[in-house]
């Protein structure tokens, strides 16, 4: 089926659904499931100003999509929600809200929020933030386009690297011009030989007169705010040491990125969790030495970011995760949290991303 095509008998499907109330008939007919949402941030200009705009949500958006799914289904962190999922107990289906890297308006503006509606989260740390105060080299990345050019950064770049792939595709992303910076992105996350990015973006970020550890300090938790959101009852889940495409590292280089998180999150939390998230979560950024690597550092439980509700058959090293920011469509999550969209795959008609 044709994407534009598919998403607009989704948006149909999800809006009959929704506005009729027979979601809630799907919900009763429908097997017991969990649906786990992502985000990264709630807006909070003073502490994430510089993240880019679908990183984040309004807090009032996410209020409102948590204060009507909690009244159908139970709120709970992604273990317990997932441990109880497998235990074939009876009861209402379940949804979880998760956060990745570890951001500090998790701590400041996240934790009074969720308080108020007496929701847990389940929060995924990118380890070396908090153990160094360095961020990956996203964030400078993300730095230096706010104060100059796509186009200069691209030019700088090409004159600085010895990496002849990534500048070929750099070249040719400049030559087509359009939607440079998408393209750029995926240059320097899939194609660029990460060694020689991270110095070419350091060398770059730092002749800016960017500070690394006062951006880390500015975007990232500290290791109090992660003992704050344990002690508040949220799930701490480990998410690699350094955030790295985990399929793109043999296995000793998977399993050293994950055990080195879960040691730093045992020193610092007194556990290393049962949950863990695979960076960038598409089927191709985590392989089955990640997954191997995830069970032997002891991770029960392991998510990606396909949308999908899981059933207790999924498999628990590849929970489905639905990516929400300030655009979510409530008919949309409810189609998907009453069980819907797994209802019309029944009937032959997969709306399913
Ligand atoms: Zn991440």
């Amino acid at each position: 089926m044709k994407h534009r095509l598919k998403e607009l008998l989704r948006a149909a499907y999800a809006g009959l659904l929704f506005h009729t109330g027979l979601w809630r008939l799907v919900d009763r007919m429908m097997p017991r499931r969990l649906v786990i949402l992502f985000g990264h941030c709630v807006d909070a200009p003073d502490v994430n100003e510089g993240l880019p705009a679908d990183m984040k949500m309004r807090g009032e958006t996410l209020t409102r999509v948590l204060g009507f799914l909690k009244r159908r289904f139970d709120l709970r962190t992604i273990g317990d929600a997932a441990l109880e999922l497998r235990s074939g107990a009876n009861g209402r289906s379940l949804v979880a809200l998760s956060m990745d890297d570890g951001y500090r308006d998790n701590a400041t503006h996240l934790l009074p929020l969720l308080r108020e509606l007496s929701v847990p989260a389940t929060i995924f740390l990118e380890t070396r933030p908090l153990d160094e105060r360095r961020v990956n080299w996203s964030h400078k990345y993300f730095w230096l386009l706010g104060r100059g050019d796509v186009e200069d950064f691209a030019r700088s770049y090409l004159l600085r690297s010895n990496d002849s792939t990534a500048c070929e595709g750099l070249r040719r992303a400049l030559e087509e011009a359009d939607a440079l910076e998408y393209r750029l992105k995926r240059v320097l996350k899939y194609d660029a030989e990460p060694e020689d990015r991270d110095r070419v973006v350091d060398e770059l970020f730092r002749e800016a007169g960017g500070d690394e550890r006062a951006l880390c300090d500015r975007i990232y938790m500290t290791w109090d705010d992660a003992r704050r959101l344990r002690d508040a009852g949220w799930e701490l889940g480990c998410h690699t040491v350094s955030h790295p495409i985990l399929s793109r590292l043999d296995a000793d280089g998977a399993y050293a990125e994950i055990e080195g998180a879960a040691a730093s999150m045992e020193r610092e939390l007194g556990t290393r969790g049962t949950t863990l998230a695979y960076p960038f979560g598409r089927r191709w950024d985590y392989d089955e030495g990640s997954r191997a690597a995830a069970e032997r550092s002891g991770y029960a439980f392991a998510v990606n970011t396909h949308a999908a509700a899981n059933s207790p058959e999924t498999d628990p090293h590849q929970l489905f995760r639905i990516a929400i920011d300030d655009d979510v469509s409530l008919p949309v999550l409810v189609a998907e949290a009453c069980g819907g969209f797994d209802l019309a795959r029944r009937f032959g008609l997969n709306l399913s991303e």
